[in-house]
């Protein structure tokens, strides 16, 4: 299994660079290809002030204007994975579905390691809270 990586941010939906413990994973995941034109990706809808509605409840192809809901769109993704296990070092590429699960208590990706079968998680990227340095 050969990952092709993507050539742009615009393909994608969602890309990721971690590092977690001694191992990295970076996670993308394609836009879907409109199924009307063939020739869009569906995307955020483009509001009228020309930023995307990240909040907005259906996917647009910028060409055609085809909809589909978050749902139909985000079921049929997936999620695209080379990593480092920090667990055993192993290096490999995976994929998994697009869709968060709770582990370790954050909302995450979750794949397992092909060598050690370890869970992985690629959590939510969190506001950074304030920390309170007293230097
Ligand atoms: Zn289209
Ligand atoms: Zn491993």
């Amino acid at each position: 299994m050969a990952l092709k990586k993507p050539n742009s941010m615009e393909e994608c939906i969602y890309f990721t660079n971690r590092s977690i413990g001694d191992g990295f994973a970076i996670a993308w995941a394609y836009r879907k290809e409109c199924p009307k034109c063939k020739k869009g990706r569906l995307g955020k809808p483009i509001k009228k002030n020309g930023k995307i509605d990240k909040k907005a409840d259906n996917y647009e192809c910028p060409l055609c204007k085809y909809q589909e809901s978050n749902e139909e769109v985000e079921k049929g993704l997936q999620l695209e994975i080379e990593y480092k296990c920090p667990y055993c070092g192993h290096e490999g590429e995976t994929t998994t579905e697009y869709q968060r699960k709770t582990f370790e208590g954050v909302p995450s990706y979750v794949f397992e390691c092909g060598e050690c079968g370890k869970k992985i998680g690629i959590s939510k990227r969190m506001k950074k809270t304030k920390k309170k340095d007293k230097s």
